[in-house]
């Protein structure tokens, strides 16, 4: 296949262009995004570039081959298995299944909240900063606030 053509219409893709979160995508040169009508005028074809997974000096848990630091299409980090495999056709993954998410652990804590009185957790960050903070707060994706007791420590 030729991947500097569109697809839909065999006219040259535009330049590569990085979306805010990271990714990566390819317009076809003959497309237009209208402010306006806030419509893509002339062919739609947008082709999402793979964000390239990084080879990490780690060795996976279950069977011994190198981890790979990978970026899902949401912008979440997560170490794999490199023997990992996904067959699109099929839709069925093959290798090694080992998959560490990337976001932060959480430790329940014999502590009880100043604020409220409930139970403190422990929490380490992604970046491996430590943090005790209320076991009530809840981070709420949909409003992008924050709920429950505010209370917070940094270790
Ligand atoms: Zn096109
Ligand atoms: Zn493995
Ligand atoms: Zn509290």
């Amino acid at each position: 296949m030729d991947d500097k053509k569109c697809p839909k219409c065999g006219s040259a893709l535009g330049e590569v262009f990085e979306t805010k979160t990271g990714r990566k995508l390819q317009r076809c040169s003959t497309g237009r995004w209208n402010p306006e009508t806030k419509q893509t005028e002339g062919c739609d074809f947008v082709k999402w570039l793979p964000v390239e997974p990084t080879v990490l000096d780690e060795k996976c848990p279950k069977c011994g081959a190198p981890l790979l630091m990978a970026v899902t299409r949401f912008g979440k980090k997560m170490k794999k298995c490199s023997t990992a495999t996904w067959d699109p056709k099929t839709k069925t993954a093959g290798g090694c299944d080992y998959i560490e998410w990337i976001k932060g652990t959480t430790e329940a804590l014999d502590e009880d909240c100043p604020k409220c009185g409930s139970k403190l957790v422990l929490f380490t960050t992604a970046a491996g900063k430590k943090l005790k903070k209320c076991s009530t707060n809840k981070w709420d994706p949909q409003q992008k606030i924050a709920t429950g007791c505010d209370y917070v420590e940094w270790l």
